[in-house]
């Protein structure tokens, strides 16, 4: 007989905050909710943490001393693509931009309730993990592109394309329609998995900002004042 697989039963989160009280709240929360956590108190170890434990998901300061949290987030994703959720003091908005600019998925201003921060982090758990069960689907074809869910690989002219796991998603939802206009509040709801507040409109510009500069500007085509589609118009 053969054995069932199991899925792993908790998810490993690493978080990475330097101040201790709030790093401490958010590891007891987490670990109260079933999941295992490790946490680093500065950048250059939270960077060896991620490269010795393998995440499924990373929670990540800006504001760390020494090596700041985007670039953490950085070297993190060069390594293998991971959902990093943000953490910042500031609301601006350069921080945010920065933030998606670098391949976190999510941001989160502080203070945030734990409750929100858990609903947080099971929503970007939960899209990489729909994005797993698409194991079973071919891959879809588009011109110099081949978009393969089962092993969330994109690639142009058959060179491998990096992209963070939130662009993946966003490139991959569309192009199951192509030609198929979205509302960013759709891909929010479809992509994120959750509504997002007044934040919500920039962060799909910047992922498409992203995912252009990666893969040509031509994928994705903006739509004036709707949204956005995958490549040209639907006959
Ligand atoms: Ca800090």
């Amino acid at each position: 007989m053969r054995l069932m697989v199991e899925r792993t039963p908790t998810a490993t989160i690493v978080v990475v905050e330097d101040e201790p009280a709030i790093a401490d709240a958010l590891a007891a929360r987490l670990r109260a909710e079933g999941f295992t956590v490790e946490v680093a108190h500065d950048g250059a170890r939270g960077v060896e943490l991620c490269r010795r434990v393998q995440p499924d998901l990373v929670v990540l300061d800006v504001m760390l001393p020494g090596i700041d949290g985007h670039e953490v987030c950085r070297r993190i994703q060069r390594e293998r693509a991971v959902p990093v959720l943000m953490l910042t003091a500031l609301d601006a908005e350069s921080d945010l931009l920065v933030g998606l600019g670098v391949g976190a998925d999510d941001y989160m201003t502080k203070p945030f309730s734990q409750r929100e921060f858990v609903a947080r982090v099971r929503a970007l758990l939960r899209r990489v993990q729909r994005a797993a069960d698409q194991s079973s689907s071919r891959p879809i074809v588009a011109g110099p592109l081949t978009i393969d869910a089962a092993r969330r690989e994109i690639r142009r002219d058959g060179r491998l394309v990096h992209l963070t796991p939130t662009e993946f998603d966003l490139v991959h939802r569309l192009a199951q329609q192509p030609g198929i206009v979205f509302t960013r509040e759709q891909l929010l709801e479809e992509v994120w998995g959750y509504a997002h507040g007044t934040a919500g409109e920039r962060t799909v510009d910047s992922h498409v900002a992203a995912v252009r500069r990666k893969l040509g500007a031509e994928v994705l085509r903006t739509v004036q004042g709707i949204g956005y589609a995958f490549g040209a118009p639907a006959p």
